[in-house]
């Protein structure tokens, strides 16, 4: 283990980030690293307890081996600790920046004391491991090749991944994507500031030197591109990870006005716009000098705060009918699992310091969206919501108070979650069961009713986080081996949650 008096000494250090208010004038991403004298010092607080939690089914979905690289990075043994994490994780450098760390929610240190910077460690890791030259391609021989061909739609984490394990075991795969680049949402949905888009492409072009083939702008069942018959007859398996991008709109009055928009439009437009000429071809949603409202929060709403702040809105609020979450752990969240705690990410850390406040705005209702005449939105009508516990049974239900209001708006960002798949012809041609919204195949088998076609990621398993789009795409690949070759000596991450879900 790391110290055995580690967690006696040190205080825990969460990754360092820029300024709030220095980087709002940028894009670039907010995170700066630890020298290596003060990860070493977070690497001696795990106390390798005799069971990880945070590798449990509550912790780490892909299986991090985490006591054992923090142990390493205690003892400065930072190219062992790249090889013990890269056995598990394809894409550490994306995880080490944005995974949500469940791992850390499940620490047992956590129980009362601040969590070990599982996070900080891995990224600090991999981009050491960039720096030093250790990741370098490292394709399968020639001899190697099993001459197996294997389409994967969809170039999110979850079909990168399937790719980059089914290309180590010697398969020819091709991925295609509708996009101009490859990356699902790691690319055209989380801002640069969250995730540069530099670390995405240096990946993509380490699995390209490996062999994987990449072929964008290619919209799979749309009319004039490639259909599902074609595919099915070029490729011996597919995978379908094609994501959940069906945003859940909000039909209330006003819908139609002009200003009110999908979250995914605004951020995709955006980073599209910063790539392709910094903001030159004006083909984004500009906030400039406007009032916004984001209505719902999670990830996809805290991008848009950022993303507004960035622009120069006038004013920013985010509003959403759920109560503020309590500063501890309540009943509803114990220890091992999710927290529930109230936290800023780091938008609204941005927000608080241009605006003096925290722009979330909880219990509020949106009613209508209001028009300024000339069919654009000038404001959200709402009305505040009181929550309390249902007697009968035991549930926290909403009323409403009557207190009505009316928030300037120019522009509205809806991020109320995702409903399912947005790729109907794909589901159609290829024949594959759905339900509400995602693809049929259980977890561990990734298999459709569709004999050689194998789902995974969002798609499978509805919007959730890149590490389990990974988890999903390391499995899938296991299952398509199997498929093609009667065995295989891939992992399949996180088949307790599987076992512990088919246990009664
Ligand atoms: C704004 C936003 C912020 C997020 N932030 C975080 C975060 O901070 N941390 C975190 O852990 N998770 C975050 N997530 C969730 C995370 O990004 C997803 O869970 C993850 O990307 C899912 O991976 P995937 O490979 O299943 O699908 P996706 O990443 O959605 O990729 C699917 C790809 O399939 C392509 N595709 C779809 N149909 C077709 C077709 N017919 N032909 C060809 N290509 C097709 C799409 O264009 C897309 O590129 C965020 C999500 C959003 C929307
Ligand atoms: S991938 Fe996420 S859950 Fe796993 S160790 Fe890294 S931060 Fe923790």
């Amino acid at each position: 283990m790391g110290k055995p008096t580690g967690f006696l000494e040190f205080d825990r250090q969460a990754m360092p980030s820029r300024d709030p208010l220095v980087r709002l004038s940028d894009w670039y991403e907010i995170y700066t690293r630890d020298d290596d004298k003060v990860l070493k010092s977070q690497g001696a607080r795990c106390m390798d307890c005799g069971v990880p939690f945070c590798q449990s089914e509550t912790g780490c979905p892909i299986d991090n081996l985490i006591p054992e690289w923090n142990d390493l990075v205690y003892q400065g043994r930072w190219r062992d600790a790249y090889e013990r994490l890269a056995k598990t994780n394809n894409f550490p450098e994306w995880t080490g920046r944005i995974c949500p760390a469940p791992c850390e929610s499940a620490c047992v240190l956590g129980i009362n004391e601040p969590a070990v910077t599982i996070k900080s460690i891995e990224c600090a890791i991999i981009d050491k491991a960039f720096e030093e030259g250790w990741v370098v391609a490292n394709p399968p021989s020639d001899e190697a090749r099993t001459g197996k061909r294997i389409a994967v739609i969809g170039s999110g984490p979850a079909g990168l991944a399937a790719a980059d394990q089914l290309n180590k075991v010697g398969h020819s795969v091709t991925v295609f994507e509708r996009d101009d680049r490859i990356g699902g949402l790691l690319m055209y949905g989380v801002p640069n500031m969250k995730l540069e888009k530099d670390v995405v492409t240096r990946r993509v072009k380490l699995l390209e030197a490996e062999g994987v083939s990449f072929r964008t702008n290619v919209n799979v069942g749309a009319p004039g591109s490639l259909s599902a018959e074609e595919l099915r007859e070029r490729f011996d398996a597919v995978l379908l990870a094609c994501g959940a991008l069906q945003g859940r709109d909000l039909e209330i009055p006003g819908r139609k006005l002009s200003g009110v928009h999908m979250a995914m439009e605004y951020l995709h437009g955006t980073t599209q716009s910063l790539l392709d000429s910094k903001f030159e071809d004006g083909q984004f949603i500009d906030t400039k000098d406007k009032h916004v409202i984001v209505i719902g929060g999670g990830d996809t709403g805290a991008d848009c705060i950022g993303t507004a702040l960035r622009q120069g809105c006038k004013s920013l609020l985010n509003i959403t009918r759920r109560q503020r979450e309590p500063m501890e752990r309540d009943d509803a969240h114990p220890w091992p699992g999710e927290a529930g705690t109230y936290f800023l990410d780091y938008s609204h850390k941005e927000g608080e310091a241009k605006f003096k406040r925290d722009p979330r705005e909880y219990q509020v209702l949106p009613l209508e969206f209001i028009d300024d005449g000339s069919g654009a939105v000038c404001a959200v009508k709402v009305e505040m919501l009181s929550w309390s516990r249902d007697e009968e049974t035991g549930k926290m239900v909403s009323s409403r108070s009557g207190d009505v209001r009316e928030l300037p708006a120019d522009h509205v960002f809806l991020s109320i979650g995702f409903t399912g798949h947005d790729t109907p012809n794909i589901v159609e041609q290829f024949g594959v069961n759905t339900k509400w919204g995602a693809v049929e195949a259980d977890y561990g088998k990734f298999a459709t009713n569709v004999d050689g076609v194998f789902t995974a990621g969002d798609m499978r398993r509805g919007a959730s986080l890149i590490v389990w789009a990974i988890a999903e795409g390391r499995g899938a690949a296991r299952a398509i081996d199997e498929y093609l070759m009667g065995s295989s000596e891939l992992p399949c991450p996180n088949m307790r949650t599987e076992l512990s879900s088919t246990a009664g």
